[in-house]
């Protein structure tokens, strides 16, 4: 950060998800997924991960996602008043690290900046249906939302497999039945009331990636607690932080799941007015805490992903 300032995408990506907190008055993280398996997905097909899944997400509607060239390039212009929305990319550079008399080492470090480029919901575009590609008419086809129980059922189930596979593989000690959820660094444990005190499956799972997300934040995993979580963090800044990973991770991994998010029960304002001020404060909150709630459900899943996005909005 120079002259305290951050640069130009994070304010543009902050200002996005303040606008849109404000407009719907509920935070992003909390959107119901549209489960028609295209709102969080590019144009080739691919999904968007991390804050670009974030923010796809967030303007409830439906994907792809295209860029003007794209758009052109399939026949289509964009409806006239439709707004775009900022998706990031990332360019590395590398640097040579300098010793205390300020010479250059042959230490090389990366470094990351971050761009953004506009894209358009397929559906503010006039793209013919026969451009779409194939992908899209079959995962339209085959992503009919789920509403029937079974296939409610079946996203739980597939959910509670994804969770006992990972705290099996972690070792970590599950308790159930208490009153109140939470995850303790301090013996590697996470508490969470039993399902029958929640009123439906999904709120229950729903506190469970919570909590989940929460585990991975240990040194041994996505070393992600810059604190003394020993020590009792509640109302600490850095304690709020990673309320906001836990958050959006667990918004990412319920959606892996097709797990539409329950409506929290809460003074939905004081909420959204105090995370707005939060984001405000620190245009770059929201960007790292995307980040790293997407490395913690790749944690979660084992999976590896190649973390960059392309460099152009060309595919
Ligand atoms: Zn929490």
């Amino acid at each position: 950060m120079k002259n305290g300032k951050v640069s130009y995408p994070y304010q543009k990506v902050t200002d996005f998800f303040v606008q849109a907190m404000q407009d719907d008055d509920i935070p992003p993280w909390e959107k119901p997924w549209i489960s028609n398996g295209t709102s969080t997905h590019r144009w080739n097909g691919k999904e968007y991960r991390g804050l670009n899944w974030l923010m796809t997400l967030s303007t409830g509607r439906e994907g792809p996602w295209l860029t003007r060239k794209m758009i052109n390039a399939a026949g289509g212009r964009i409806k006239k008043g439709e707004k775009s929305i900022p998706v990031v990319f990332w360019k590395i550079s590398g640097y040579k690290v300098k010793d205390e008399k300020g010479a250059e080492t042959d230490e090389v470090r990366k470094s990351f900046t971050m761009f953004y480029y506009r894209v358009w919901s397929l559906e503010q575009t006039t793209v013919p249906k026969s451009k779409y590609p194939k992908w899209l008419k079959e995962a339209r086809a085959k992503n009919k939302p789920k509403k029937n129980g079974k296939a409610l059922a079946k996203s739980v189930k597939e959910s509670t497999m994804a969770f006992v596979d990972y705290i099996k593989r972690e070792g970590i000690e599950v308790k159930e039945g208490s009153d109140r959820a939470f995850y303790r660094p301090a013996d590697d444990s996470i508490t969470i009331p039993s399902e029958s005190q929640y009123k439906s499956s999904v709120e229950y799972v729903r506190t469970r990636s919570h909590e989940t997300v929460h585990s991975t934040g240990t040194p041994g995993r996505c070393a992600r607690f810059d604190y003394d979580a020993r020590i009792n963090p509640f109302g600490s800044e850095d304690y709020s932080k990673e309320e906001l990973v836990a958050e959006i991770g667990a918004a990412m991994l319920d959606a892996q799941f097709g797990l539409r998010r329950p409506k929290v029960d809460r003074n939905s304002a004081a909420y959204i007015k105090s995370w707005a001020k939060r984001l405000k404060d620190d245009p770059k909150l929201i960007v790292s805490a995307a980040q790293r709630a997407q490395k913690a459900v790749d944690y979660i899943l084992d999976r590896k992903f190649d973390e960059q996005e392309p460099t152009n909005g060309s595919d």
